[in-house]
């Protein structure tokens, strides 16, 4: 459970302590931030980057997750990121996908930030989701900037090159105008939920350091400690987030 340094979280808080805690944070909030990596999207069936099984396990991901991969070699590079696609597209959103999407709705000021390009979020109902690594389910076209796909055949319906998804890859940057809509978002934040990311890659780093330096209060949810963050939390919720975010929304629900 929590680590015996931490200040803000004892070792003797039960859980159902930390979850009235975090509703009570959550109702007394005008502007949350809900900040979520691949944890949140793991009960959908998505592998996570880091798994042994995930994604990025088999050597085609290798090949194929540079920019110029598409270049060096299209079909394959179509083909390894049309079966990605395939993946997500019969996924569906879980349990915590949904219960930010109600948070949103009861809360209509609340940001929902992600690192995850399934999509999840906004097919659970989330609305102006800040997608910073893109999305899969978006393809477009590095020659003439069609972006609407996927297209039949992974070619561009205007100009006929070959697609890519609308992907942020490695070796590549992140769309600038999403990631000044993410730092303003946590700035003028006054709760940060973290939920199911690491936080260690950049900007996912920067983001909750932004939000806690104009004065938010931190709250982490996550499998896995977070050694960086979780001191410096008001909250820390240890399990999986299709398990505590609804707890937290019927918290938030109820009287
Ligand atoms: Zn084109």
């Amino acid at each position: 459970m929590s680590s015996s340094s931490s200040s803000s979280a004892s070792a003797s808080d039960d859980l159902a302590l930390r979850i009235d805690r975090t509703v009570a944070l959550l109702r007394g909030a005008r502007r949350i931030v809900v900040f979520s990596g691949a944890g949140l999207s793991k009960a959908s069936g998505i592998p996570t980057y880091r798994d042994a099984d995930g994604l990025w396990a088999s050597q085609n991901a290798l090949k194929f997750s540079h920019a110029e991969d598409l270049a060096r070699d299209p079909g394959g590079f179509t083909k390894f990121w049309a079966q990605r696609l395939s993946l997500i597209e019969t996924a569906s959103p879980n349990p915590g996908h949904l219960a930010l999407a109600q948070l949103q709705r009861l809360r209509p000021a609340t940001r929902l930030i992600t690192q995850n390009v399934d999509g999840l979020l906004g097919k659970a109902g989330g609305q102006d989701v800040l997608e910073l690594h893109g999305s899969l389910r978006r393809w477009r076209c590095d020659h003439c900037g069609n972006r609407s796909g996927p297209w039949p055949f992974h070619r561009c319906l205007r100009c006929g090159s070959h697609a890519r998804p609308d992907v942020v890859m490695f070796g590549e940057m992140l769309n600038p105008g999403v990631l000044l809509d993410a730092q303003v978002a946590a700035q003028e934040s006054d709760l940060f939920l973290v939920v199911g990311s690491t936080t260690i890659v950049y900007p996912a780093a920067e983001l909750p350091k932004l939000a806690m330096a104009r004065g938010a209060r931190l709250v982490t949810l996550n499998i896995e400690p977070l050694p960086h963050l979780d001191d410096a939390a008001a909250v820390v919720l240890r399990g999986a987030s299709e398990d505590l975010l609804p707890q937290l929304l019927a918290g938030m629900a109820g009287d």
